[in-house]
């Protein structure tokens, strides 16, 4: 059997941004991944679904597997032949103890990378907006271990040099001895009026930060109840946090939020919140789901040489179209003689991935847009609009007293996507700041997704709506409704929640 290789990468510190290109391409070429307690799990998607995962972190009794166990794993896999990516938090070659790892891969003449990651002082360092090194306050920069195992670590801690400079110092695994670390750089010469930071989770959305002196931080975390993971920084440079700060301070920074509408629209939702220093927390409670009957739709796609308009409203009503379509033996040369309506840009998008342009397309991307468009046009016309199940709508209303003759028959149905409701579970158990609605359906099926115990959780957290009918339905199930942007986007719900929050 031919030897495996094993990929030592670097997971950075958290915020999964900060993996590598080159981490991220030996996870996605992974049959194993054996990963730690401070990699983020996310960061596991990018593997294969079929490649093992492997967790040699802490416990639940917070007890880490003996070095000699993951070293001992390492081996064994590797000389089944896999590839092995090795994730570890941060740096593997900084207090990682990734030079052991590939100590004993080189015994055992199984070949490695390294890849290198953003180390957690870093990142911290960048994230709480302290320059590590600035020409004005320091020239140097030190990574030391404030690990107290056995003792002896911090006995062969050169206590004299480091308190004898001005140079930056940032502490690893010191949380638990900062006393003992002030003490010792204090009576080695550093002004007890130093400044320090503690870091604590940097770059992720629960990021806290506690800013001291050599002279009060241990006092100062014994009251905060701070706890690690935590980096220690110690040096003149911490004063520029108050000017630099940029990420800890974004209007929704550590809100929780949750997102109940579909995987496929939820992505620009989410991203945008995340910019604004929030987790949002992806729990759809709805999905495209095929119909049981195609009889209405089936008869209308037999009906296109006599139609003179398609109406597609959404890029779920253009694929579902077209697949029926194909499903009835048909392509696109039998919209030949129709004149295409899209409601805006991403529309007419999944319309080219068809080889079709729109021959119409409102200035106004809305139900209301397309109406204005055709309104003086369809007097006596055959339409046909594809479009949701049970969707209420405008469209149909609108352009049938307009004196159109349309046909709109459902094109796909929704259903909540498989493991939704464990998914919610999880979310409200582990905390949310806020939930999130932008239809009545989203509402509907959060609610049947929810555990009969969790709804005293659930109703006692904030809503944000998108517009007045799904508050109504909201308010109606029990939720606390305290957002409702008044326009109906989400832009303007978002601009919403910032100046919710901000009154708290
Ligand atoms: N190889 C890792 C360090 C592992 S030692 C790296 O390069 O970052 C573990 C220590 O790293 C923790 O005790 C803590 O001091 C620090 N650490 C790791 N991740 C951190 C994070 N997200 N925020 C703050 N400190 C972190």
């Amino acid at each position: 059997m031919t030897t495996g290789f094993v990929h030592l990468v670097g997971a950075g510190p958290g915020d999964p941004g900060l993996l590598t290109v080159r981490g991220r391409d030996c996870l996605r070429a992974a049959e194993v991944v054996i990963y730690d307690y401070l990699a983020n799990p996310l960061l596991l998607e990018e593997a294969p679904a079929d490649a093992e995962r492997i967790y040699v972190g802490k416990s639940r009794g917070h007890h880490h597997r003996p070095q000699e166990e993951i070293n001992a794993l390492l081996v064994e896999q590797a000389l089944s032949g896999k590839r092995v990516v090795r994730l570890k938090g941060g740096d593997p070659f900084i207090f990682g103890r990734g030079g052991e790892e590939a100590q004993v891969l080189r015994q055992h003449n199984i070949p490695f990378e390294i890849v290198p990651g953003v180390t957690a002082g870093h990142a911290a360092a960048a994230y709480a907006g302290i320059p590590l090194t600035h020409r004005d306050y320091t020239t140097s920069l030190s990574m030391v271990t404030g690990h107290l195992d056995a003792s002896k670590d911090l006995d062969h801690i050169d206590w004299a040099h480091l308190g004898a400079g001005s140079g930056t110092l940032v502490f690893y695994m010191g949380v638990a001895n900062l006393a003992r670390i002030a003490a010792e750089l204090i009576s080695h010469g550093r002004p007890a009026s130093t400044p320090v930071a503690l870091v604590r989770w940097a770059t992720l959305p629960s990021q806290e930060t506690l800013v001291g002196t050599l002279a009060d931080i241990a006092a100062q975390v014994v009251q905060n109840g701070f706890k690690p993971p935590a980096v220690i920084i110690v040096g003149e440079v911490v004063r520029l946090r108050n000017e630099l700060r940029w990420f800890d301070n974004r209007p929704l920074f550590g809100k929780r939020i949750l997102i109940t509408r579909s995987l496929d629209q939820a992505a620009d939702f989410a991203a945008r919140l995340r910019e604004l220093g929030a987790e949002p927390l992806l729990c759809p409670t709805i999905a495209i789901a095929p119909l049981h009957d195609y009889a209405e739709l089936d008869a209308a796609i037999a009906d296109l040489a006599d139609t003179d308009y398609l109406i597609l409203t959404s890029v779920n009503a253009v694929d579902a179209f077209f697949a029926r379509l194909a499903d009835c033996g048909k392509d696109a040369r039998a919209l030949a003689g129709v004149t295409l309506v899209t409601v805006g840009p991403k529309t007419a998008a999944a319309l080219a991935q068809f080889g079709l342009c729109p021959d119409l397309m409102p200035t106004d991307y809305r139900a209301e847009g397309v109406v204005a468009l055709l309104r003086d046009k369809v007097a006596g016309k055959k339409i046909l609009y594809p479009k949701a199940a049970l969707a209420r709508d405008l469209i149909v209303l609108e352009l049938t007293a307009a004196g159109a003759n349309l046909c709109a028959p459902a094109a796909y149905g929704s259903a909540p996507p498989a493991g939704a409701a464990s998914a919610l579970h999880t979310a409200l158990a582990d905390g949310v700041d806020l939930l999130t609605f932008t239809a009545s359906s989203t509402v509907r099926n959060f609610i049947d997704l929810l555990r009969t115990d969790d709804l005293p959780l659930a109703t006692a957290i904030p809503v944000a709506s998108i517009g007045p009918l799904t508050s109504e339905t909201a308010r109606q199930a029990g939720l606390d409704v305290a957002i409702e942007p008044e326009e109906s986007t989400i832009e303007a719900m978002i601009e919403a929640m910032i100046a919710f929050f901000s009154k708290m």
